[in-house]
């Protein structure tokens, strides 16, 4: 049976680690969160989010513009937190409304106040090597290789999906870990085959229980990024979730077959419990890690 990687008890480590970084600070750090409209996945992630950061001791403040606001009033936005003080680091929770401008609310987040990691500055910084705010998910995950002991130097690791939020910057991160890394997507030919060479296999596409037994090699390590919503009672019941349908009417499921996978692999993240925490938790350290930087600018 596959060792189950525990993404809550990575959060806790990493939190934990945190706490004694804040009480070392002049002032609390400050995050704030920009929710437009009522999407209920998102309000559940920015309430997470805003618990992570009291957990911490931490200062959080929730803005949450309705659906119907423009791109300039969220730039307006952006840039009067961008001016504050108690302000270290800035989240805009995902996806914006479709007739906003994503791109330029991003892009107008300071570099040192991008808590999420998305600034194109960031970015190059990942890719140079060079210390800034990390791409949360991709961050939490290489945190949970290290604490469970996954060998990274030297191991063949398969990336699918190449969003610029999970699958390339997770791809740089394995890089320099030293892992010899495939990024594999929806033109890859003879995926499955692809997947079966990886030591580490990370699976960040979309599609419930896409990764079956024919794409994991025996003994593989496999992260799974996918949250997915399974909404018919016999598609749940095959993945071995009749019970949760049967409770809550819904199943949630990641983009590795549940049941192929404890069979298949040697250590895996379950969804839920897996990855999510993970991504909480390194904004609470990038969050920090911005805080720890102003203070230190300020203060010489
Ligand atoms: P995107 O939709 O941006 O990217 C999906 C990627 O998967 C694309 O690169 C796409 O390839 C690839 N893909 C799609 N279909 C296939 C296929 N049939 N074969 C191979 N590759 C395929 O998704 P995200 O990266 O934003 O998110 C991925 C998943 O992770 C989602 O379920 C999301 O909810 C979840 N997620 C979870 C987080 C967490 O905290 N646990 C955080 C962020 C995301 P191509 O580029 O060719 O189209």
């Amino acid at each position: 049976m596959a060792k189950i990687l525990h993404g809550v008890t990575v959060q806790t480590d990493i939190l934990n680690r945190l706490k004694p970084r804040v009480q070392k600070l002049k002032r609390p750090p400050g995050l704030a969160v920009i929710l437009v409209g009522h999407d209920p996945a998102s309000e559940i992630y920015v309430r997470s989010k805003i618990k992570a950061c009291a957990e911490v001791g931490m200062f959080s403040e929730k803005i949450s513009p309705p659906e119907t606001v423009t791109t300039e009033e969220l730039v307006a936005m952006v840039e009067g937190l961008n001016a504050r003080q108690d302000i270290d680091g800035i989240l805009v929770q995902m996806p914006l409304p479709k007739h906003v401008d994503t791109r330029r609310v991003l892009e107008t987040v300071a570099v040192d106040k991008d808590a999420d990691g998305f600034h194109p500055v960031n970015v190059g910084y990942l890719v140079a090597g060079r210390p800034a705010p990390k791409a949360c998910t991709p961050a939490g995950i290489i945190e949970l290789l290290k604490l469970y002991k996954i060998p990274m130097a030297g191991a063949n690791a398969v990336v699918v999906g190449r969003s610029d939020i999970v699958g390339k910057p997770m791809a740089l991160m394995l890089l320099h870990e030293n892992a010899t890394v495939t990024i594999a997507h929806s033109r890859t030919k003879g995926l499955a085959e692809v997947c079966r060479r990886a030591d580490i296999l990370v699976a960040a596409i979309g599609k419930p229980a896409f990764v079956t037994a024919d794409f994991i090699a025996p003994g593989a390590t496999v992260v799974d990024v996918g949250i997915n919503r399974v909404t018919d009672a016999a598609e749940a019941a095959r993945l071995g979730r009749g019970e949760e349908f049967a409770s809550k009417g819904r199943a949630i499921v990641g983009d590795v077959h549940p049941l192929d996978v404890e069979r298949v692999a040697g250590a895996y993240t379950p969804v839920p419990g897996g990855v999510g925490p993970l991504t909480i938790a390194m904004l609470m350290a990038n969050t920090v890690e911005l805080a720890e930087l102003h203070q230190s600018v300020a203060s010489a």
